[in-house]
């Protein structure tokens, strides 16, 4: 099938490789002529796990190209997905511009019938928005179609190959069959291709991602009381997640949950409330625990140190949101990080992969480090803030030889305690009792 992916951030470029790598032929399209030219040389301009691999081979193969030419690539496509920012607005509700911007494209590019398919996380009723757009124009058939991306950053290429499942909302029997055939390879093993209304499909991707957000909010407010009732937030973790009804996933505390899709699609959903008279609470409890915890983190740093961190050399593990990915927006790291050197602090800090990203939100407010024990050379204490494998056995006896201090704030609960307490650490994770290592 001819396709056309139109934005080649985290989802489109995933989604554009997969259908290549699936025999279709694919053009993908960007607005950014720089990483349009990066990517026709088989670079991608994000991190993420098997894609730069998939992207040479597909590229090599001819199955997938790459243009700015937006209206070419309409005329050339028989669907058009597309994957466009949906930023928040000030006021949390998401910015439709962009794919408003395309469909107006759309509608006077039309040179027969196509499937526009929106793969963005879009407010219920955008479809319909998008129809009337494209309807303005258009000289042939078209349908619009909301097809939600359910892949996470750091494992997307493997979770748009193997999806749990694939949502399709549409009420064409046309478009419906289309995009049937163009999911079968990717549901080989059963996994349902779910269809429903549109409207439906849109509130789908918005319920799931407040839903996990609101469980990671859940757990953290049990963190914090573990802390008060002297209780253990891992082995609570332990013993509710083992109830199927729970599940495993999605009940580490932490320092808060970040990234672009979380923080906007929770704040969307409570706009979209608004919109409809609808006084969505539990959503405007979930935004304000994860803002908050950010600030319980940083706090506990600043409680040891008395307030005051002027002259202190602050060693920080970890930048991204979560592991396996650049992607910095909404890191909770850049709260954290802003508080302490707010307060005086030095930061030297590492991350595996998103150091550039950083450099955008964080500037040269931040020392940055190549090598994790390099960014610990003389820090009065460390603090982790993303869960890196690779941070997790690291060499303790070589660290506390590099450092002045002696306390790690393990903002991802990935130490012991008792082992940390045991070498001679402070040791300070989320909703668990902290080890004095003096003691
Ligand atoms: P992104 O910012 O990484 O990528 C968007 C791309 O679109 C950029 O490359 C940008 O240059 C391009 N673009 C902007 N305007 C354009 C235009 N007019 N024509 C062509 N290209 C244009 O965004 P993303 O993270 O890939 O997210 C895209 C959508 O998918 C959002 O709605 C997001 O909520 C949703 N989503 C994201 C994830 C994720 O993990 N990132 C997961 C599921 C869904």
């Amino acid at each position: 099938m001819k396709i056309s992916v139109i934005g080649t951030g985290y989802v489109g470029l995933v989604v554009g490789t997969c259908f290549a790598e699936t025999g279709n032929d694919v053009l993908c399209v960007d607005i950014d002529a720089a990483k349009v030219k990066m990517l026709r040389k088989g670079r991608t301009p994000i991190y993420e796990l098997g894609l730069e691999e998939l992207l040479k081979k597909n590229i090599a193969e001819k199955r997938l190209s790459f243009t700015t030419d937006l209206e070419g690539a309409i005329r050339k496509s028989e669907v058009i997905f597309l994957a466009l920012p949906t930023p928040p607005r000030e006021d949390g509700s998401a910015d439709l511009s962009h794919v408003l911007d395309v469909a107006g494209v759309i509608s006077g590019s039309l040179n027969g019938y196509k499937v526009v398919v929106n793969k963005s996380t879009v407010p219920v009723g955008t479809a319909d928005k998008v129809r009337e757009v494209i309807a303005r124009k258009a000289k042939h058939e078209f349908d619009v179609v909301s097809n939600p991306e359910f892949l996470k950053e750091g494992a997307a290429v493997n979770d748009f190959m193997r999806p749990d499942r694939i949502v399709v909302g549409s009420v064409s029997p046309r478009a419906i069959a289309i995009m049937q055939d163009l999911y079968a390879p990717f549901v080989r093993t059963g996994n349902p291709v779910i269809v429903m209304d549109e409207r439906s499909s849109e509130l789908t991707k918005y319920a799931a991602n407040s839903f996990l957000a609101t469980k990671i909010s859940f757990m953290n407010e049990i963190a914090n009381l573990c802390e008060l009732v002297g209780a253990d937030v891992d082995l609570v973790r332990k013993g509710v997640g083992t109830d199927p009804r729970i599940g495993q996933q999605f009940l580490f505390a932490g320092a808060g949950y970040g990234g672009s899709c979380f923080p906007k699609d929770v704040s969307a959903l409570a706009r979209t409330a608004d919109e409809f008279k609808y006084e969505f609470k539990i959503l405007s409890a979930v935004e304000w625990v994860n803002k908050h915890q950010r600030m319980v983190f940083a706090k506990k740093i600043l409680t040891h140190f008395l307030n005051n961190l002027k002259g202190k050399r602050i060693a920080v593990w970890g930048l991204s949101f979560k592991p396996n990915t650049d992607d910095m927006r909404e890191a909770p790291s850049v709260a954290v990080i802003r508080e302490l050197v707010r307060h005086g602090a030095v930061i030297h800090a590492h991350d595996p992969v998103a150091i550039e990203e950083s450099k955008k939100y964080l500037g040269s407010t931040v020392k940055y480090f190549k090598n994790n024990y390099d960014a610990l050379k003389g820090a009065d204490c460390l603090v982790v803030m993303t869960e890196w494998n690779e941070f997790r056995r690291p060499d303790f006896s070589k660290m506390k030889s590099l450092m002045r201090g002696r306390a790690i704030f393990d903002g991802r609960n990935i130490y012991n305690p008792q082992i940390l307490g045991d070498m001679g650490f402070s040791y300070f994770g989320i909703g668990r009792r902290s080890r004095d290592g003096r003691s």
